[in-house]
């Protein structure tokens, strides 16, 4: 029905807008640059016709008629359409044109206002484009004046209006430009700051003058700030703790996001590898609804993973169910799991293994007890084993089962070529030698805790990373102190 023109913002996905959010929750189809970040399209409904239209540097990209063409006809065919435009749609991006295009037709459109790169991406960098005393202008200016067709810049009027000037597109024309600027005046000492991939991972950011600027290695994409403030450095972002890099997460779907939301929080780029499935039990489920049912009879119910509270409490059919039966986690993440159903554990051990939660439960009473234990059907047997030796009656039911995924061979190269892997279960990690193989390893291996890392040793893995505390956040935190950000990421400006 509408042609939505959408801002994605410069790049990293939390810088797009709630209404971005909405209208590509329900496009029929998203018309996208070729730089547009994946997991933004993501939002957009599974079966979402996906239209690339370029552009890539030098390489084959579609007309701006051809896209005015192609949003009048799936606009005016009733479909909903969103076209994703990087930054805002309406600064430096033709969106103009393309409303002109839908007015002219009839169809109907909004513009969805995206975060510009000429505000973002400084502000990631740590330059603030105004600062008291310093400056009382900006301009926001393309280096890239054929493009808009809309006639020259009047360099000299730019530089004498002084102030922070924001070129985007500059990079190819630097030189004129700072050529332009020094002889309209400009002091050559004057600061500059060019900032590429400015809020993704790949970000970088090169200090300079205007005399240096012609000479400078800068590439494309990267906003380029003229100005005092261009001097100074609040840089927060190429600071983080694993910034520049990039790390594997095997973990499926599913689970997938809690771990990279953490990676990507500290400057992290992530590949999601998902190179196990949890399917259902042998039984179809049989066994674990039967256990559900008859829940209230046990003493305790011990849960070992979050995925087994997943599969277990949706069969309870009253919050009452567990009677005087008490609850067993083995970590914060299964205990979050019960709490997400408003089940409070009655007991985490303090160490997030199943020999602790043995050695935490209690011994059995003397008229005998039971303790059932929902679980993968491929499991270690310390647990049950420990409990029976300790006088108790054990039930162990298959709440789901773990296979072997496989994920696109484009996934595979990208985790081999990543800086570091998550293992987060056994299972990840032999899924992810039947899937990748030993040699598709990145260089630092990162395991959870100490049965994972026994898990990985015995397939010949170095273990260079062992979560001192066996939580998401005890992985990541451990991983943070031995990889580090990228070595360049915070160096001053020089090679490339
Ligand atoms: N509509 C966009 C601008 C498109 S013009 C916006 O509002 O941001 C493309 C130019 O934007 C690039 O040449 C570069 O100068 C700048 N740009 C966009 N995203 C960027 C990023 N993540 N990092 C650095 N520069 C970026």
């Amino acid at each position: 029905m509408t042609v939505y023109l959408v801002g994605a913002g410069p790049g990293d996905p939390g810088l797009l807008t709630r209404r971005g959010a909405e209208v590509l929750a329900r496009a029929e189809v998203v018309v996208h640059d070729r730089l547009s970040v994946a997991s933004l399209l993501d939002l957009a409904p599974a079966g979402a016709e996906r239209i690339s239209v370029g552009k890539t540097p030098r390489g084959p990209s579609t007309p701006q008629d051809e896209i005015n063409v192609l949003l009048v006809a799936r606009g005016g065919a009733g479909q909903e359409v969103v076209r994703l435009k990087g930054g805002d749609p309406f600064v430096f991006a033709r969106g103009g044109e393309e409303a002109a295009a839908l007015q002219a037709a009839g169809v109907a459109f909004e513009v969805v206002p995206g975060i510009t790169s000429a505000v973002a991406v400084p502000a990631y960098a740590g330059v603030p484009l105004t600062a008291r005393g310093l400056n009382t202008t900006v301009t926001v200016v393309t280096g890239h004046e054929d493009s808009l067709g809309g006639g020259r810049t009047d360099w000299p009027a730019v530089a004498r209006l002084g102030g922070t000037i924001v070129v985007l597109m500059g990079v190819a024309t630097r030189g004129f430009i700072a050529e332009q600027l020094m002889d309209g005046g400009l002091d050559p000492a004057t600061p500059v700051a060019a900032v590429r991939w400015g809020t993704r991972p790949e970000q970088e950011t090169v200090r300079t003058t205007l005399a240096g600027l012609g000479a400078a290695a800068i590439a494309s994409p990267a906003v380029i700030v003229v100005g005092a403030v261009a001097g100074l450095d609040l840089a927060w972002y190429e600071r983080r703790a694993l910034f520049g890099r990039t790390v594997v997460v095997t973990r499926p779907p599913a689970t997938a996001s809690a771990l990279t939301g953490r990676l990507v929080h500290l400057g992290a780029g992530v590949v999601e590898l998902p190179v196990i499935e949890i399917g259902d039990p042998e039984d179809g489920g049989a066994g674990l609804a039967a256990a559900a049912a008859g829940v209230a009879t046990y003493d305790w119910v011990a849960f070992t993973s979050a995925n087994a509270v997943e599969r277990f409490l949706p069969l309870l059919r009253d919050a009452r169910a567990f009677g005087s039966a008490k609850v067993a986690a083995i970590g914060p993440g299964t205990a979050a799991a019960l709490a997400e159903h408003r089940v409070v554990a009655d007991l985490v051990p303090a160490r997030f293994v199943a020999e602790a939660l043995l050695e935490d439960l209690p011994p059995a009473p003397a008229r005998g007890g039971r303790v059932l234990v929902p679980r993968a059907a491929v499991a270690r047997e310390v647990l049950p084993e420990g409990l029976r030796a300790r006088g108790w009656q054990v039930d162990v039911v298959e709440a789901y089962r773990t296979r072997t995924a496989s994920p696109p061979a484009s996934l595979v190269a990208a985790a081999a070529g990543a800086d570091a892997i998550t293992f987060t279960s056994s299972s990840t990690v032999t899924g992810f030698l039947e899937v990748a193989g030993r040699g598709a390893l990145p260089p630092v291996v990162a395991c959870i805790g100490p049965v994972t890392s026994a898990t990985a040793r015995r397939h010949g893995i170095t273990v260079d990373v062992e979560a001192p505390v066996h939580t998401l956040d005890g992985l990541v935190a451990a991983l943070a102190e031995v990889l580090g950000p990228r070595p360049s990421a915070s160096a001053p400006a020089s090679s490339r």
